[in-house]
């Protein structure tokens, strides 16, 4: 290896320190070959979280070196998740910035005897590397050409004048050490594909090896914070810098970051999607991050998620349980509660006279004043959720059944079911109660538990009628689906089909227009649904879906029910349960 020169390294250092002032310098390097997963929520954080603690700065480097795989809607979603995620990159930059200072030092490099270009076919260069025996390695017949003859060749890749796979530009390091990463890695290739960015002007390009580490100088970066995968490469890294005598950054390890029940890899993923087993790369039921928010999972519940973990040095596997429970306390303390119905089932209070009306002032949010207070509507006609009514009664059922009294939260008097009305497939469809206010002189009997309804009082307008409430199961069934122990089918076997659950009949309370203005009146992006978040009483966390249409913002801000309603078509996700143990 090249012997590092302490001298010179000491005066790189003063004047990357000259140039930074001493400040924390980091890069988040995203391939903009996908979309950005959980994992990538903790490489966001490090990064971004190491400068913002130390005062330092953090860019955003596309590594876009490998122009067959990239696509421009990977570029414009991974700026918006990590601006999504909270954080402003110092500079936008791409290794693609970089093509033409790459190419001086690549040329620099064989003119320093540390490169050369091979004609090997890839069979041979594995051969050389030892082969699948892991046998002796040596020196390919190129390794040792002069240097004047490599400069020639690299010049005739440049000018395209050989074809893919004929020729590439390989360092000179040591085939005798035991870390793959000397054996000759490879710095260019030839590549006909044009770029997104350079066009056609390069039918070379650099490989991660090789441009990493430069960029990563170039950039003055103080930290290299990459996963462990790369603790081989950190050799390999310095050999690069100290072979062009540039600025070397120090190079960290942490450790990949992985939940269960899922898998992150892109190819697994476009497979799911492929093969219509998920309706795309943000499908709710995924863990892109793209994913995540649209389901309505709040960005500050993942940085506490990820930050909680701490920088291991392990790779982990984490329950996916607990990133449920910091999305969850999140939501406890930022949701609005309302009431709604996923399925429902018509009561009506006979004994209340049809004009009956009380309006109940209820929070959004007890004990959260700040919150506000919503109006809910009370009277003859309203809907409890089919779930809540057993046409079986037993005795340790305690909700709805005939001749049974449950209580209806906020309400001052429980209601006891006298008649139910059956369809011709025998399923309830209205159930006729008596409020039991005494106002007959009988007893009030006690309910023994309360559940949540949603008035019908049509002077206060109906409620609110929801297109679709879509409630998710995890997409597998395993924790690890990749584990040949636990699923030896093979882990597209594992997908649960039936994971998607659709609701086209909920009702919502008629507060929620006034809760929709509430949150209009302080946000300019009606677009960005996904924000709008409930908890839905005993139901569940939920936000809108993207699917949404809602009315215009003017007609939002004067949340005037009827007109509200007729230009609406509103969707749901369930976010996630309201307890652990809740999974349907
Ligand atoms: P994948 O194999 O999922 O595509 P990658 O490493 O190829 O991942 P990049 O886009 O190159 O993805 O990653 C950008 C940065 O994020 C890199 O520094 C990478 O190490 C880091 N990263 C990727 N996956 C994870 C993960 N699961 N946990 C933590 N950091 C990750
Ligand atoms: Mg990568
Ligand atoms: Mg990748």
């Amino acid at each position: 290896r090249p012997g590092e020169n302490k001298q010179l390294n000491a005066q790189l250092t003063e004047a990357h320190l000259k140039t930074t002032g001493g400040q924390v310098v980091t890069r988040f390097p995203p391939e903009p070959n996908g979309f950005l997963h959980i994992g990538h929520a903790k490489a966001i954080n490090v990064n971004f979280g190491y400068a913002e603690a130390h005062k330092g700065i953090c860019y955003l480097r596309y590594d876009d070196t490998n122009p067959e795989a990239e696509e421009e809607r990977y570029f414009s979603s991974i700026l918006e998740t990590v601006q999504w995620l909270g954080f402003s990159p110092y500079k936008i930059t791409y290794s693609s910035d970089y093509f033409d200072r790459l190419y001086e030092l690549a040329v620099e490099l064989i003119k320093r005897d540390k490169a050369y270009v091979c004609h090997c076919t890839a069979e041979e260069i594995k051969q050389h590397r030892g082969g699948d025996e892991k046998g002796p390695r040596s020196d390919c017949a190129h390794h040792n050409r002069p240097v004047a003859e490599s400069l020639e060749e690299f010049q005739k890749m440049k000018d395209g004048r050989y074809a893919e796979g004929a020729a590439i530009l390989r360092m000179k390091m040591n085939m005798q050490d035991g870390n793959p990463q000397f054996w000759d890695l490879v710095a260019y290739r030839v590549l006909y594909t044009p770029h997104h960015r350079t066009g056609s002007k390069w039918c070379i390009y650099p490989t991660y090896d090789y441009t990493h580490c430069l960029c990563d100088s170039f950039e003055n970066i103080s930290h290299s914070l990459c996963t462990l995968e790369f603790r081989q490469s950190r050799p390999s890294y310095y050999w690069l810098c100290d072979a062009l005598e540039v600025y070397k950054p120090v190079q960290w390890e942490y450790g990949r970051l992985n939940v269960t029940n899922t898998i992150l890899s892109k190819r697994k993923l476009l497979k799911l999607v492929n093969e219509d087993l998920v309706r795309g790369w943000d499908d709710p039921r995924l863990y892109t991050l793209p994913a995540l928010r649209r389901r309505g999972v709040p960005p500050q519940a993942i940085n506490k998620f990820v930050r909680e973990l701490g920088i291991t040095t392990s790779n982990t596997t984490i329950e996916v349980e607990r990133l449920e429970n910091h999305i969850r306390t999140y939501l406890d303390e930022h949701a609005p509660r309302l009431m709604a119905v996923l399925k429902p089932l018509r009561v009506t209070l006979t004994n209340l006279p049809e004009d009956h009306l009380e309006m109940l002032t209820l929070p959004y949010k007890p004990r959260v004043a700040s919150m506000g207070d919503h109006q809910v509507p009370f009277g003859q006609s309203l809907y409890i959720d089919a779930s809540d009514f057993r046409l079986q009664d037993s005795p340790d059922y305690f909700r709805l059944a005939r001749g049974k009294t449950v209580g209806l939260l906020h309400v001052k008097h429980p209601i006891t079911c006298t008649d139910v009305k059956l369809n011709d497939a025998g399923e309830p469809v209205h159930l006729i109660c008596r409020y039991e206010d005494g106002r007959d002189g009988q007893p009030v009997p006690k309910p023994k538990s309360y559940i949540q309804w949603v008035a019908d009082c049509h002077a206060q307008g109906s409620p609110v009628q929801v297109k679709d409430v879509r409630v998710y199961d995890r997409l597998f069934h395993h924790a690890n689906p990749m584990d040949k122990a636990e699923v030896p089918e093979g882990w597209l076997s594992d997908v649960d089909s039936n994971s998607l659950h659709h609701n086209s009949h909920a009702l919502l309370e008629v507060g929620f227009w006034d809760a929709l203005r509430r949150w209009a009146e302080h946000t300019n992006a009606l677009q960005c649904v996904e924000n709008v978040r409930f908890q839905f009483v005993r139901i569940g966390y939920f936000a809108l879906d993207k699917d949404t249409v809602l009315p215009p913002k003017d007609v939002v801000l004067q949340a005037e029910p009827a007109s509200s309603a007729s230009a609406a078509q509103l969707v749901f996700n369930r976010v996630v349960t309201l307890r652990e143990d809740v999974r349907k």
